[in-house]
């Protein structure tokens, strides 16, 4: 009775939630975040670790009622909690350490729903769908290196730990998984997420053209003028500065691109520092991306 759309499949290698549990690195004082307990393979093995606490947070109401019964009367119940819910919309409560073999359609939104939860945790260990995995950890000039790569490096240093086979479930997903470690910087670099990620997806929209050729288009333009044009306003700077027609802001954008020599290269072979440099270059200038 397990269900697909929910993204059901149990981890049946006991030998494996052992491994993933010695890669979390758990001490006795964490409280530990699990999403998607399902049965409690896992769950009971981090109860065994000796953790102070694990917060297990269920959408599935039969499987927060199979996850009750199981620990009925097992004195690993009072470490506990069972939060029945949608992860995505719930309020996490506090952790340190985030342990899950979470369903492979929320991945995107959930690590980004942990790494803008605050106070920061110090790790996360997470099962995802391969080719996810493969994103994350991407560096520039992977085939795989993309928008999700350079955005969650941004905030955290993530390292590929397991690869798993899809025989390890009950029942077997169409996919092959990997087991990945999220470590959030500290500090965060000092850039609004916003603005980066603006700036990441205009140049991701086609990565493999050119800067030079991205930020010659007609609609990317009309936006960053249209944004620029706010910010000016906002700052009262004088008519004169705001006076300035399509032509010479377009020069302005390739002037700050062959500034730090960016006109042509690609965003596929861009590392974080580069990003940050671009994006210093056009904050400077007045340019926003957000
Ligand atoms: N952790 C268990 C294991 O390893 O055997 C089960 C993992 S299974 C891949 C994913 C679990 O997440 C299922 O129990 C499913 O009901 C639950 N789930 C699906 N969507 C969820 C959501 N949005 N919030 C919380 N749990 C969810």
């Amino acid at each position: 009775p397990f269900e697909k759309s929910k993204g059901q499949h149990i981890l049946r290698n006991p030998a494996l939630v052992d491994s993933i549990v010695e890669k979390a690195g758990l001490k006795p004082t964490d409280t530990v975040l699990e999403i998607g307990p399902g049965t409690g393979n896992l769950t009971k093995r981090l109860l065994q670790a000796g953790v102070k606490a694990v917060v297990a947070v269920e959408l599935d109401p039969r499987m927060v009622l199979e996850l009750n019964r199981r620990f009925q009367g097992d004195p690993l119940a009072s470490r506990l909690k069972v939060i029945q819910g949608d992860v995505l919309k719930c309020d996490l409560p506090y952790f340190d350490i985030c342990v899950a073999n979470i369903p492979y359609q929320i991945s995107s939104p959930l690590t980004f729903k942990l790494l803008s939860h605050r106070p920061i945790f110090r790790c996360a260990v997470i099962m995802f769908q391969r080719e996810f995995a493969m994103r994350l950890v991407a560096q520039p000039g992977d085939s795989l290196y993309c928008r999700l790569s350079v955005n969650v490096q941004l905030l955290s240093r993530v390292s590929h730990l397991l690869k798993v086979g899809r025989n390890n479930f009950r029942p077997p997903p169409k996919v092959d998984s990997s087991v990945v470690r999220i470590e959030p910087r500290k500090p965060l670099p000092p850039v609004s997420f916003k603005e980066w990620d603006g700036l990441v997806r205009l140049c991701f929209n086609r990565k493999n053209k050119t800067l030079g050729a991205i930020f010659k288009q007609k609609r990317v333009l009309e936006l960053l003028e249209k944004n620029y044009k706010t910010m000016q306003s906002l700052q009262l700077t004088s008519d004169a500065e705001k006076v300035e027609s399509r032509a010479c802001f377009k020069e302005k954008i390739m002037g700050i691109l062959q500034q730090g020599d960016f006109a042509e290269k690609r965003a596929s072979k861009l590392s974080q520092v580069d990003f940050l440099y671009l994006l210093s270059l056009f904050n400077k200038a007045g340019i926003h991306f957000s």
